[in-house]
């Protein structure tokens, strides 16, 4: 049996992926949509400007979308995956947790407050149980669940892997960020046709909190960050999708290239429908991983990694992850496989 679904804020760059990647999903159904009062009361095809490269699922696009209220969400949908702007996700998505709604969301809202769990199910499932806290402090039935930054998800595997293997003291890195990943509205072509933009607002301490808050230790009350500092530089480039990185690592313990690569190779993915086989792709090929070629690994579910070289410090290696897949929508339908497969559902 299915369990049946909605999306807050369906109509957007992350919405639309969520309705893509949701309506053929084994174990979820999509029965709620919703978005801004200028959409709502339209049918999905003509609420949502369609910009992916599928068709729109029929049964969806004949969909009415409603306003994002608790009250006219139907009760019998348990779980609900957000992709509001933070600003709208700060003040609606408690309503919904407190009316008793499973909120699996990508604003960068609420993500680093200590009682809500940002989790990646490969990385740190176990923070999934500060749900316990958090309807403890707030007194909800419902619950808040991030995932993080689509340019932090693009890092962090790797980091995992070289924090079990070495340890990490330090982490520097450099964006090349797709434009997809600013919403439909946020860059225009005059401002980024043969340009790059060397600021992104907020994104910086997005990496340098969020990374350290997921690659953290729970002890069952609260998450101890890891103990590193992450400094982060963000590009906007004139890609359609797809985040690449430039990342340096001062290690811990001494180390070498082959040992890395190795601790990559074999870093664990998990047994949920939409994680990837292979949770990290490393390529030989120096010249790899890039945007148009790669981004789609895997459903655009793995990370692929590069360039691994040794540094004076430890290691440097470039990688790239899919910024509405991996980095956004496939994101929060795996935090809500994580939260089905933890009988929070
Ligand atoms: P977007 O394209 O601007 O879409 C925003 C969605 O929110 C639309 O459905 C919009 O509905 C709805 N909305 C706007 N104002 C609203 C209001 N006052 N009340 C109810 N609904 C409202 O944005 P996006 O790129 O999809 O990003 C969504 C969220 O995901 C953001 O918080 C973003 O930071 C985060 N995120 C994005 C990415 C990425 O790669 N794009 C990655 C990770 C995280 P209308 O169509 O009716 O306006």
């Amino acid at each position: 049996m299915t369990t049946p679904v909605g999306i807050v804020g369906a109509t957007g760059a992350v919405g639309q992926r969520l309705v893509q990647t949701l309506a053929p999903h084994p174990d979820f159904e999509i029965a709620a949509l919703t978005a801004s009062s200028s959409s709502a009361g339209q049918s999905y095809r003509e609420a949502a400007k369609w910009r992916i490269d599928s068709p729109i699922p029929d049964h969806v696009a004949a969909m009415t979308v409603s306003e994002t209220d608790p009250a006219v969400v139907p009760d019998d949908v348990p779980l609900l995956f957000s992709s509001l702007p933070s600003g709208v996700g700060e003040r609606v998505e408690p309503a919904f947790a407190e009316a008793g709604y499973l909120v699996s969301s990508n604003s960068s809202n609420f993500r680093t407050d200590p009682d809500v769990p940002l989790t990646i199910p490969e990385i740190n499932p176990e923070h999934i149980d500060l749900i316990e806290v958090q309807r403890e402090e707030r007194g909800w039935d419902g619950a808040i669940v991030k995932n993080p930054n689509c340019s932090t998800i693009t890092m962090v595997p790797p980091l995992a892997a070289i924090e079990e293997a070495v340890g990490i003291d330090r982490v520097d890195v450099s964006t090349l960020q797709a434009v997809s990943g600013a919403g439909y509205d946020g860059v225009t072509s005059m401002e980024i046709i043969d340009n790059a933009i060397p600021h992104i607002g907020g994104e910086e301490e997005k990496m340098e909190t969020e990374a350290r808050k997921l690659l953290g230790t729970f002890d069952g009350n609260s998450v101890e960050w890891l103990d590193a500092t992450v400094a982060a530089s963000c590009n906007r480039i004139p890609t359609l999708d797809g985040h690449l990185e430039n990342v340096f690592v001062d290690t811990r313990a001494d180390t070498t290239p082959e040992a890395i690569v190795e601790a990559f190779e074999a870093y664990p993915t998990v047994d949920l429908p939409s994680a990837p086989e292979q949770l990290i792709h490393v390529f030989d090929d120096p010249g790899r991983p890039q945007p148009r070629l790669d981004r789609n690994t895997e459903d655009g579910m793995a990370i692929s990694v590069g360039g691994v070289q040794a540094t004076a410090e430890g290691v440097q290696f470039n990688c790239l992850a899919h910024n509405t897949r991996r980095g956004a929508a496939g994101a929060s339908v795996l935090n809500g496989e994580l939260l089905a497969r933890e009988g929070y559902l």
